[in-house]
């Protein structure tokens, strides 16, 4: 291997931190290709293994080697429909299984697959796919993450006639109102969705199915209908002082951020900021990890992020090994700007000075592992930290129950996310809604397979 792994890199800390643009940078063309050609072309390649869409990585690496733009991007549409949102915030398992991985650095894969996304844009190869036929046949997609943008796109290019339905005043869901501008800059959820209404594909945003459309006029409107409403019920912390002011779910965090930097006027008593105080995050995964980069952006005097599991390892453990997703010690670009993380700790309780919160208890936990399973035992040690606010980012339990899902002929799993429909019922799901809370390059995948069994669906019913 001649070549070395050579990524694009952050921007400066203390310039970032400034603003809410992109943090990560780009690399000129020529050393993007030599990036690319370092792909061995495996006889088995397991990136591809490991990739939920089953990218087609060896091949488009091979076409952006040799400067074949249109063939590379035609590959890497056959599977992704959103390279240029997956190359921006997946975390890339296919670079994890990468064969060089085993010995050497990985292939670039996630930024040469924003790369190539780009330059198809730019080179002008991204255009409407406008579909010959009409089928005649209607569905209703309820959410325009990127579940339901994939169900809407394929269903639509297959013939049939989509509306999107989505309660938020823009689509694009978490990827527009969860995921920070500074790792997804909204300007590329309009680009794709405004291909997506020039092929056809009709948004009605501001329209909470369910409420403002009843499942009943739904149902007798649509000839199918896909839920994609993803999976929003946050998991709160039940302990004493929790309902004291100063005390925030991360999504009402972070979507407020990122409505203001569109340029929503939010009046000032009805602002979340971190400004000027001592914030802890609580839940040390990636929801946390976005709020500790927005409470820095947003001026914060210190941000804390804990979370109760052990700290992970730097490296792979034995039990842990290739090509398997590696459970180690993640440091995303907003803990590089200048976050304490601290691990094993329990929150026992929220106490509070003057009606407001002020200090939080936690207790030290030991884990140890028993038949294969993780559990905690209490060390005695206690920690009290100082705050004036607090961010619960512990994850998501399952879709939110409301009129809609109440009111639809659906079958729940243990967990409560939606497993199906009642037979006979044209009810189908993408995304989180039935996985549970993933990831973007899941939900893309799971949509396309709704996509598949609602258009076998629609067929058997012949067109109209
Ligand atoms: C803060 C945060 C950061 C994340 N960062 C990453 C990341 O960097 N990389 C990654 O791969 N994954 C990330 N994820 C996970 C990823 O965003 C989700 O897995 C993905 O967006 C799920 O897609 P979805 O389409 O199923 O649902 P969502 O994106 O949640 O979209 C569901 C949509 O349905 C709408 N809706 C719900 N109910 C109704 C109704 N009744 N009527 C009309 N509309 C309705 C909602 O308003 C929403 O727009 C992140 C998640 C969060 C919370």
């Amino acid at each position: 291997m001649d070549i070395s792994r050579k990524e694009a890199g952050y921007r400066p800390v203390n310039e970032r931190v400034a603003d809410f643009s992109e943090v990560e940078q780009v690399l000129n063309t020529r050393d993007r290709i030599l990036q690319a050609s370092r792909c061995m072309a495996c006889g088995v390649p397991f990136c591809h293994w490991a990739c939920s869409t089953h990218s087609r990585i060896p091949e488009w690496q091979d076409a952006l080697y040799r400067e074949q733009w249109e063939k590379a991007i035609n590959l890497l549409h056959l599977t992704n429909d959103l390279p240029e949102v997956t190359g921006r915030v997946c975390p890339a398992l296919c670079e994890k299984a990468c064969v060089l991985a085993i010995h050497e650095e990985p292939v670039t894969i996630r930024e040469n697959e924003v790369a190539l996304a780009e330059m198809a844009f730019k080179m002008g190869l991204i255009k409407p796919y406008l579909p010959k036929r009409r089928t005649g046949r209607k569905v209703a997609v309820i959410g325009s993450g990127p579940a339901g943008l994939t169900v809407a796109s394929r269903l639509n290019r297959a013939g049939h006639e989509v509306t999107v339905f989505e309660k938020d005043e823009d689509p694009g869901g978490l990827l527009r109102f969860g995921i920070p501008d500074f790792k997804l800059t909204k300007a590329v959820i309009d680009r794709r969705i405004d291909i997506y209404k020039k092929e056809g594909v009709v948004f009605r945003t501001g329209v909470y199915a369910g409420k403002d459309i009843s499942a009943r006029q739904l149902l007798e409107t649509f000839d199918a209908l896909c839920l994609a409403v993803g999976s929003r019920e946050p998991r709160d912390l039940e302990v004493p002082g929790r309902d004291l002011p100063g005390i925030w779910f991360a999504m009402d965090f972070l979507s407020q951020q990122n409505r203001i930097n569109a340029g929503a006027n939010i009046p000032g008593r009805k602002r979340i900021s971190a400004k000027g105080k001592h914030v802890i995050v609580i839940g040390g995964g990636d929801t946390g990890s976005d709020c500790v980069g927005t409470a820095i952006r947003q001026r914060a005097r210190s941000v804390t992020q804990v979370e109760i599991l052990p700290e992970p390892p730097l490296q792979r453990t034995e039990d842990n090994p290739w090509p398997y997703w590696p459970n180690t010690l993640r440091t995303s670009s907003s803990h590089e700007e200048g976050c304490v993380r601290l691990w094993s700790l329990r929150t026992n309780r929220i106490i509070g000075k003057d009606g407001r919160i002020h200090k939080v208890e936690m207790s030290k936990l030991k884990w140890k592992r028993e038949n294969g399973r993780m559990i905690p035992a209490e060390t005695g040690e206690r920690l009290t930290l100082e705050t004036d606010m607090i961010i619960l980012a512990m994850g998501f339990l399952h879709p939110v129950k409301d009129k809609l899902l109440k009111n639809l002929p659906l079958i729940f799993d243990e967990r409560g996310n939606v497993s199906g429909a009642e037979k006979e019922a044209p009810v189908f799901t993408a995304g989180d809604v039935a996985t549970g809370p993933s990831l973007v390059v899941k939900a893309i995948e799971s949509g396309q397979k709704a996509a598949r069994v609602i258009h076998e669906y629609l067929m058997k019913r012949g067109r109209k």
